[in-house]
């Protein structure tokens, strides 16, 4: 049997999407199923016990459907100059944009700024516009936002908030220079979101079990912290093998909230427009202009590189217990005090960004079938 669902983990063990196996053009992700027999009659000590989250189709509050901006060759960090405007691009994060957003951002700022005079300005309000237009504050310069549509209403949104670069770039397309920027990206942004922890920007730690045979890779010297196999008595899951390591989670809707209250408590100015040609782009006061659009680049810039990958997610009631997330085979489990967000699919080329009824049952049986066969209750 096939499935629609992706392990975060080992997408990015694989290093890329194409070329894995794990990817079809217009089609969903496919990845089996584990077989848990054999390892649930063993039981586990109390020292491995977690309690396990409460899977029903009526505990489901909400349900959703958001379009990654995937580009094969990676996010594109790069000037361009546009008449006698410098346009900054900073978009194509496809599933790591949280992870990646201030460490883009600062890039963006850096090739951007130097040398640049007057007021700039951003287009997008998801969390890659609003990262820039902070850095451009902090840097000095006065900002406007240009956007289609603000949060609650951007992919951002929709994103479950894993601190962890995942499916974002084939590994058979990039560029050295381009993994360098990746390492420095991820580098700053871990560092920044590090010192935002807390209750204001919706941020925290948690342990994170990873269905997977060996320990994260080092993709940074200290990311990721605490990581290692673990030993079948010292976890309740009904897996093979068990992974795991501790890493920062967001809860995107009051994060996104806060960064717009940053940007206006700095001066800035956020204008509800849509940019439709370039043409209206040069037409901008701004001699600056960053362009955060996303997936919307696509149209706005012609980048046909860029492709949506669509994630579904089942948000079920909260459980302040859960204190752990877990990632693998059956999906994934992000608990945020807005609800326990259960997805993993990964469906490339799909444009219809509404949760597909059929999907979202897979999503909750796989988990179901995953917590109930928990080996300590
Ligand atoms: C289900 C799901 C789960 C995810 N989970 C994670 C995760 O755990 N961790 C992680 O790091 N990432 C995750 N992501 C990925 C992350 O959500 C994206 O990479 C990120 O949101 C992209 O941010 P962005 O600001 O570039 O785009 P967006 O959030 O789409 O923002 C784009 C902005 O540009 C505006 N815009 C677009 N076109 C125009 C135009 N022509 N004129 C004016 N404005 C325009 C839009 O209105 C919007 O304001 C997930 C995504 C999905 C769908």
């Amino acid at each position: 049997m096939q499935s629609l669902f992706i392990d975060r983990r080992r997408l990015l063990q694989a290093g890329a999407l194409a070329g894995t196996g794990l990817l079809l053009p217009g089609c969903t992700t496919l990845v089996a199923r584990p077989t848990a027999r054999g390892l649930a009659s063993r039981p586990t000590t109390r020292a491995g016990c977690l309690p396990p989250v409460n899977v029903a189709p009526e505990r489901v509050i909400r349900t959703l459907a958001g379009l990654r901006p995937y580009r094969a060759p990676g996010f594109r960090v790069e000037a361009e100059a546009f008449g006698d405007k410098k346009v900054v691009h900073n978009y194509g994060h496809g599933g790591a944009g949280i992870t990646l957003s201030w460490g883009t951002s600062r890039l963006a700022t850096l090739l951007g700024l130097q040398g640049h005079q007057g007021p700039v300005a951003v287009l997008g309000a998801g969390v890659m516009g609003l990262s820039t237009a902070r850095l451009v504050q902090e840097a000095g310069f006065p900002v406007t936002i240009y956007a289609k549509a603000l949060p609650p209403e951007t992919t951002s949104n929709i994103a479950g908030g894993q601190f962890h670069p995942f499916g974002h770039y084939d590994g058979e397309r990039v560029t050295d220079a381009w993994r360098a920027q990746l390492s420095a990206a991820l580098d700053y942004s871990w560092r920044r979101f590090q010192i935002m922890v807390g209750d204001d920007y919706g941020i925290r730690w948690l342990p994170t079990y990873a269905e997977r045979d060996t320990p994260e890779r080092q993709l940074l010297p200290t990311f990721p912290p605490n990581s290692r196999l673990l030993r079948p008595d010292e976890h309740p899951f009904p897996v093979q093998s068990l992974a795991r390591y501790d890493t920062m989670y967001v809860e995107v809707g009051r994060y996104l909230r806060q960064l717009i209250r940053d940007v206006e408590l700095a001066g800035g100015r956020i204008a509800i427009r849509e940019l439709a040609t370039p043409a209206e782009v040069a037409a901008l006061p701004e001699r600056l202009v960053f362009n955060c659009t996303g997936l919307g680049a696509r149209a706005l810039f012609g980048d046909e590189e860029l492709r949506p990958a669509r994630g579904q997610l089942a948000i079920l009631l909260p459980q302040p217990e859960i204190q752990y997330a877990f990632t693998g085979n059956a999906g994934y489990m992000f608990p945020r005090a807005d609800g326990i967000l259960l997805g993993g699919t990964f469906e490339l080329d799909q444009w219809d960004a509404t949760p597909q009824p059929e999907t979202i049952a897979g999503i909750i049986a796989s988990h179901q079938r995953l917590f109930a066969g928990f080996r300590c209750t």
